[in-house]
């Protein structure tokens, strides 16, 4: 099929996951932006950049070999970051570098090449406002602040990777506050975008649920 679909919405609200089956079953690509963010947070920090460093981030996020395989995993040139960039300090990294005018044009760029001959599905923060203004689904995916920081628990604590619950919490509250309060192209709803909230849903619900807007829309 070729359309393609934006996913917006807050941190954890589970947009990956979801993006990820919803592109299996509907044979399209799926295209994870806010990897994109990690990547240029990760290599700010391998590379001592400061993240209030908006010229140096800029011309970093240029020069930037970000990769995907087929298997959802990331790299920057050659070196697999897949499990670097999703830690809590790079998630916050990246939302505080994602707040520069610099490299969001530069990754937004990127995005809208990728996805120029359609059969993709992004999820990030800006698809439906920015990246992809004609997508032919929008989808605002939101849940709660305490389901949201559950999952990212769960899914830390499945990967091996140490976590807080209340640490978790606050980092979500404090990068929602972030994503939606920046100058450049803050979080929002478009207002042709359909709000699913996944609170007191399961995975299988949700794609569910969205699958039904995309053959409702898409037929
Ligand atoms: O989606 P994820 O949590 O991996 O994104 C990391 C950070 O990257 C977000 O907190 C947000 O600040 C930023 N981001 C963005 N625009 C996107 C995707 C992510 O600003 N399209």
């Amino acid at each position: 099929m070729k359309i393609n679909i934006a996913i917006d919405g807050p941190s954890a609200a589970g947009k990956s996951t979801i993006a990820d089956l919803l592109a299996k079953k509907f044979h399209l690509t799926h295209l994870d932006t806010g990897a994109m963010y990690r990547c240029c947070a990760f290599a700010a920090d391998q590379q001592g950049i400061s993240l209030t460093d908006e010229a140096a981030l800029s011309e970093l996020v240029k020069h930037l070999d970000i990769r995907f395989d087929d298997n959802k995993q990331v790299y920057i040139g050659d070196k697999n970051v897949s499990v670097e960039i999703r830690n809590n300090d790079i998630s916050m990294a990246a939302s505080k570098v994602s707040a520069f005018a610099g490299v969001r044009k530069a990754l937004v760029a990127m995005q809208q090449e990728i996805a120029e001959e359609k059969g993709y599905i992004l999820d990030g923060r800006d698809i439906g406002t920015v990246v992809l203004p004609d997508a032919d689904v929008k989808i605002y995916m939101v849940a709660s602040v305490e389901a949201r920081a559950k999952r990212r628990f769960n899914e830390y604590v499945q990967k091996g990777i140490s976590a807080d619950y209340d640490t978790i919490c606050q980092d979500i509250v404090q990068r929602d506050y972030q994503d939606t309060h920046r100058k450049e192209s803050p979080l929002k709803q478009a207002e042709d975008a359909i709000a699913v909230d996944t609170s007191n849903l399961t995975i299988d619900e949700v794609v569910e649920k969205i699958s039904m807007i995309i053959t409702d829309t898409c037929g």
